[in-house]
């Protein structure tokens, strides 16, 4: 390797750490999605001895780190599968958690389908419960998922705050997320759900599922569908996101904006005229590059939406949608960022901390976060006069 190739590996280095150093905060993030790849295949290997499925099918496709999205679809097919079982469920989220928590995540919205298997004995609520389970099972990492004046671990946290065992912390909330196949009456389930959980770490509702399920014929259909659990939601005062232009669906995309919720995933397939409108309405955007090149949302990394939102000041967030299945991370999104569109670390970190402007959290937690960034900008920002040629 000659000199000029090794300075350019050492400052591709150093600039992902950098994104890793960085706190961030996740608003988009699957559950089932975001599975570790080594515990996909160890229960796939679980579910083939079993006969459930046949492991040799799926064996490749979770060893891949590029997968196409029939295979991703393929995956999706298996995580259906794996969170039937509540301890798998629990153990899911356990390691979702250290996972965002090892990229220093400090604020992390997860997002889940609640599910009912009467043949599991399954039901949205227990399904609910084992998720919990897993974020209270987590120990190298301080959980707060409760509201500021709800915690169960006073003492420890005390302790934390003390500094004697200083641990990283990670703010963790719920996201329900209603499923674009189910049924009205489902639909109100979940969102009767979120209301019956709010004082666990639910906080808000997202719309989620095949956005290719409903399209054409059945597109009236599918809002008349589930836009009374959303209004439901709202009525309750509980915050919206939806995934929104995944396809261009028209009909979808202009109820979706009429609505105006708290925030929307994706906004890929806009037209001229919903761009403008979106523009218009400063509707928070949930950004996932990578997710959005491999499902062919966006053309190409080059040629994604982020580069006019930003352009444009529009409230945005980096997030990874599933950093499982798509083999990403949250810092390898903000890396992404740098080198696409060359954003300096001066303006990561903006745009990283901006991103607690549009947490579903209460103002207590916003406070907190904004300390946080407060006490890592002097070190993050000294790093970039570090690295930075005089
Ligand atoms: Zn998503």
């Amino acid at each position: 390797m000659d000199t000029e190739t090794e300075g350019k590996a050492a400052a591709v280095e150093e600039m992902r750490e950098w994104c890793v150093a960085l706190p961030k905060v996740e608003l988009h993030a699957h559950l089932n999605g975001s599975v570790r790849n080594s515990t996909l295949l160890e229960l796939a290997k679980h579910l083939g001895d079993k006969g459930v499925i046949v492991f040799e099918d799926v064996k490749d496709v979770i060893m891949k780190s590029d997968r196409s999205l029939p295979e991703c679809f393929k995956l999706f097919d298996l995580f259906h599968i794996l969170t039937t079982d509540h301890d798998t469920v629990t153990r899911i989220a356990k390691e979702v958690v250290e996972d965002f928590a090892a990229e220093n995540v400090v604020y992390l919205e997860i997002r889940t389908t609640p599910k009912n298997n009467e043949a599991k004995g399954m039901t949205k609520r227990s399904y609910m419960d084992a998720v919990i389970k897993g974020l209270k099972a987590v120990e190298d990492v301080d959980v707060e998922l409760f509201g500021s004046n709800f915690r169960t671990n006073e003492t420890l946290s005390s302790k934390l705050l003390d500094g004697v065992t200083k641990k990283k912390k990670i703010y963790v909330r719920l996201l329900l997320s209603i499923d674009r196949r189910e049924t009205t009456s489902a639909a109100l389930d979940t969102v009767n759900l979120a209301v019956e959980m709010m004082d666990q770490g639910v906080i808000g509702i997202d719309l989620s599922g095949n956005p290719v399920v409903g399209e054409c014929i059945c597109n009236v259909l599918c809002r008349e569908t589930y836009l009374p659990a959303l209004q439901h939601a709202k009525n309750m005062g509980i915050p919206v996101t939806i995934h929104c232009g995944e396809v261009a669906n028209r009909k979808e995309i202009q109820a979706v904006l009429d609505f105006c919720p708290q925030r929307l995933g994706h906004v890929c397939c806009l037209n001229d005229v919903e761009w403008k409108k979106l523009k218009s309405l400063m509707i928070p955007v949930e950004i996932c590059l990578t997710s959005n090149v491999m499902t062919g949302g966006a053309p190409s990394l080059e040629l994604h939406h982020f580069a006019d939102l930003y352009n444009a000041k529009h409230p945005l967030s980096l997030c990874t949608d599933d950093s499982g299945l798509f083999s990403t991370s949250l810092s390898n999104e903000y890396y992404l960022v740098a080198t696409t569109f060359g954003l300096s670390k001066f303006e990561l970190f903006q745009l990283a901390q901006d991103a607690v402007q549009f947490v579903f959290a209460d103002d207590v937690v916003k406070k907190s976060l904004k300390e946080v960034f407060k006490h890592a900008e002097k070190r993050l920002l000294m790093w970039d006069e570090l690295a930075a040629p005089s």
